[in-house]
């Protein structure tokens, strides 16, 4: 999933302080699990702005709505009919969603209410990490299905630098070394002949670095 965290306050009261009607629209999905812009952080957040503009003594009306997802043209179809109200639209979707809503209502100001972070997993409740920079050219065959791109500092692939100590990364003690995790999980499944395999050089283009990307499947489209 998408990981995001929420953005202070006081950054949000900054872009609609001048507003006199604004909607804040939740996701229905990462958002929501990684507890930072569903349903219920749609609320929160809009009862924060409610009190801080009536304690500035000025009359605002702020909206709630949460869409199933933001990232898709039919979920935003949802709030055609009322979007021209508002000055302002605080959405608490990733920054995919965000820009998704700017590109359909043109006219309309959309601001970010979360940090997008990574995409990533929940380990435990309150704690997400990374998993994938969606490189475009998936390695996860060969080096025990975990991700060195995404999760060793130096983004290596053919092994780990002489900073590898103890199984943690040289970089912070708190974070393991990736290639000690992938070397444990190779041995464990009998595959260290993976590790022997070098990585052919890798094509970046494919990853964000090249641009930004795109995928046409010509079987799904109308
Ligand atoms: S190798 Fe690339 S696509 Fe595969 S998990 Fe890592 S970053 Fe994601
Ligand atoms: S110590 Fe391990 S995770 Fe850290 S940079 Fe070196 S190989 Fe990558």
């Amino acid at each position: 999933m998408i990981v995001a965290e929420k953005k202070p306050i006081e950054e949000i009261i900054e872009e609609v302080k001048d507003c006199e009607k604004i909607l804040v629209a939740g996701c229905n999905e990462c958002v929501t699990v990684c507890e930072a812009g569903g349903k219920k952080e749609v609320g929160i957040l809009a009862s924060a702005l409610r009190m801080y503009f009536m304690n500035q003594g000025r009359k605002v009306e702020v909206d709630e709505v949460t869409l199933e997802r933001q990232c898709d043209h039919e979920y935003l179809e949802e709030i055609r009919d009322i979007i021209d109200k508002y000055d302002a639209v605080v959405s608490l979707a990733c920054g995919v969603g965000v820009q998704f809503m700017a590109e359909k209502y043109k006219r309309m100001p959309v601001f970010p209410g979360v940090n997008t972070s990574f995409m990533g997993v929940a380990e435990e409740r309150g704690v997400w990490s990374e998993r994938c920079q969606g490189c475009g050219q998936c390695i996860l065959a060969r080096t025990g299905s975990i991700c060195p791109v995404s999760r060793c500092a130096k983004r290596l692939l053919n092994g780990p630098c002489g900073g590898s100590s103890k199984g943690k990364c040289e970089i912070s003690k708190d974070l393991d070394c990736a290639w000690q995790l992938i070397i444990d999980r190779l041995k464990e499944l009998g595959r260290m002949e993976d590790f022997e395999r070098l990585a052919p050089i890798k094509d970046w283009s494919t990853e964000r670095a090249g641009g930004p990307r795109k995928i046409i499947r010509e079987d799904l489209r109308e």
